[in-house]
C-alpha cells in the first residue's frame, strides 16, 4: 500500500525542508504557492481531515493556530493572513491528511472562489 504523502513528509522521508518541527507538528512551504507566503502546518499523526477531529485534539489545534501566527510574523507578514483547511472533494481537499494552509502577502479577498 502506498503511504500517505504527508505522513512521508512528516517522517522526514522526503527532501522537504521544514520551517518548523516538533513532536506533533511540521510546517513547510506549499509546493504550489497561492500567495507570496503559503505554508502548510501538518500534524504528524495521520488524520483524514478536520471532519474527523474530536475534542481530544483541541490542544493540537491551539498549537497549530499559535504556530501559524508565529511563522507569518517571522516572515514579516504583519498585515494579516488566512488559515484554511479544506475538507473532502467539494471542499477542495487533494491530500487526505489533515493540514492547515497559512496564506499571506496579498489581498486574499472574500468570499473565496
Ligand atoms: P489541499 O488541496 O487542501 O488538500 O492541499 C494540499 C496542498 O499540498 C496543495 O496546496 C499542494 O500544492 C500541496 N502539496 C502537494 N504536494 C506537496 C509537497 N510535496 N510539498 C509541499 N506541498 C505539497
Ligand atoms: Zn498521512
Amino acid at each position: 500500500m502506498q503511504e500517505c504523502l504527508f505522513c512521508s513528509i512528516a517522517k522526514g522521508q522526503t527532501d522537504t525542508i521544514f520551517l518548523y518541527e516538533d513532536d506533533e507538528l511540521v510546517a513547510f512551504r506549499d509546493i504550489s504557492p497561492q500567495a507570496p507566503f503559503h505554508i502548510l502546518i501538518v500534524p504528524k499523526a495521520h488524520m483524514q481531515s478536520a471532519a474527523t477531529l474530536t475534542e481530544d485534539e483541541g490542544s493540537i489545534l491551539g498549537r497549530v493556530f499559535n504556530l501559524a501566527a508565529r511563522l507569518a510574523a517571522q516572515d514579516g507578514y504583519t498585515n494579516g493572513y488566512r488559515i484554511v483547511t479544506n475538507v473532502g472533494e467539494e471542499g477542495g481537499q487533494t491530500v487526505p491528511h489533515l493540514h492547515f494552509h497559512v496564506l499571506a502577502g496579498r489581498n486574499l479577498g472574500w468570499p473565496p472562489g
